[in-house]
């Protein structure tokens, strides 16, 4: 008797399986698949089934798919995440990033560059987090996590210059209360020669289980000399972003004189620190990122620090911001593999950014287009490119999210959120 029911119990889990593995949600016919992680780099089939990626093989049968998509002559890569985006929008008058009209709600701005992920960088800190995660986390398709300021109030203009506002204790218990969506946090915009920001927000990452620190590096007069900062100040494992700013108040990476990687960068990535983009307004200067290149020091993630200003300015979106390191001779795979599996590792979310069986079927679609693009920074410098990445396709938890030129059959529009 009891063996009958062990042989049901297993026939009907074979069948299961069987039905499961022979009907996708979607497969993605005949791309080029990048997925840096998994050392995949060749074109492959992918299948997806409730949210999730099942199979990344050749010749995956597209009739046993629900939807199929032709990705013949585009590249697929796991939906990308931009680790320094500011989300915290809102209608508080002055507000700023906190709460304000200068910060960009996630879903209008990712999906259609291939961005599945967005990690929020200060924008809120431990007195504003909540009303954060209610009003744009809670809100959003686009899976938004967040470094929170180690300003209690966030990124409200002058607040940001309160040192009696800079808890360590708070922010960890935050953190630590939201964990599944704090993962670290957030100095920057401080005026001073003074190291106590960046302490204490070291500090509560101790706190909040050894999580890491984003630094935007403020400024101050004379500057206060990066070489400390990363061999006293940060721990292996945090993010020094606007890495290849050139701004008068704080010292850069690249030696303007010998147009050389200071040798101590060199050892603080040797020692761990992450050096990320954040390219921003006017946090991204070819004059320090082209030398730096020639010598092929490589951002480990690429992002944007995307807001109303630098969304209309030089920076534009992140597949810009991706094409640009591509000009100047960062290769594809590379550029890939810091806009997905690089920063999932920075924010200590490995699980993210990869196309591995079992994960999250977040995936971008790519045409890596041919043409004559300018692609300027801030000071005017141009580069003239050949090529420029487009997204051609968003998929987030396994839904069709952004499709530019109806590449699904069969295509099923995204809803819109109303009739209008
Ligand atoms: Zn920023």
């Amino acid at each position: 008797m009891k063996k009958t029911i062990l042989a049901l119990l297993i026939t009907w889990g074979s069948l299961s399986q069987v039905s499961w593995a022979q009907s996708y949600s979607i497969v993605i016919k005949g791309g080029h698949v990048i997925d840096p992680k998994n050392n995949i780099d060749g074109v492959m089939d992918v299948a997806i089934t409730n949210g999730k990626i099942v199979s990344v093989a050749k010749n995956i049968d597209g009739k046993k798919a629900v939807q199929t998509v032709d990705a013949k002559g585009l590249y697929v890569t796991p939906g990308l995440i931009d680790i320094h985006s500011h989300n915290f929008w809102g209608t508080q008058p002055d507000h700023q990033y906190e709460n304000g009209n200068l910060a960009l709600p996630p879903d209008g701005f990712t999906f259609r560059n291939g961005v599945t992920t967005v990690v929020d960088a200060g924008s809120s800190g431990w007195r504003t987090f909540a009303t954060f995660k209610a009003q744009t986390i809670d809100q959003s398709q686009t899976r938004v996590l967040a470094f929170i300021n180690i300003v209690g109030e966030g990124m409200r203009g002058g607040y940001e210059q309160n040192l009696n506002d800079m808890d360590s204790r708070m922010s960890a218990l935050i953190a630590r209360q939201y964990k599944n969506y704090v993962v670290g946090f957030k100095v920057a915009h401080f005026e001073g020669h003074d190291w106590s920001p960046v302490d204490r927000a070291v500090e509560a990452g101790k706190m909040a289980g050894n999580i890491p620190v984003m630094v935007d590096f403020g400024g101050s007069n004379p500057p206060l000399p990066i070489e400390e900062l990363f061999m006293k100040h940060l721990r292996p494992g945090d993010i020094f972003t606007h890495c290849f700013g050139q701004l008068a108040t704080r010292e850069y990476i690249v030696d303007i004189n010998t147009q050389k990687v200071k040798p101590f960068v060199w050892e603080a990535r040797k020692k761990g620190i992450f050096f990320d983009v954040g390219y921003g307004g006017i946090s991204f200067a070819y004059s320090q990122a082209i030398p730096a290149a020639k010598e092929g020091f490589f951002p480990s993630s690429i992002s944007t620090d995307i807001h109303v200003g630098s969304m209309n300015a030089a920076m534009k979106d992140m597949l810009t911001t991706m094409s640009k390191f591509l000009a100047i001779g960062m290769d594809l795979k590379s550029v890939i593999q810091a806009s997905t599996s690089n920063p999932a590792q920075e924010i200590k979310h490995e699980e993210l950014g990869n196309l591995s069986v079992g994960a999250d079927a977040d995936v971008a679609i790519l045409n890596l287009r041919d043409g004559k693009f300018g692609l300027f920074d801030y000071t005017g410098y141009k580069v003239e490119a050949k090529k420029k990445l487009e997204c051609e396709m968003t998929i987030r938890a396994g839904k069709i999210v952004y499709d530019l030129n109806g590449i699904a059959t069969p295509i099923i529009p995204p809803k819109t959120t109303n009739e209008h």
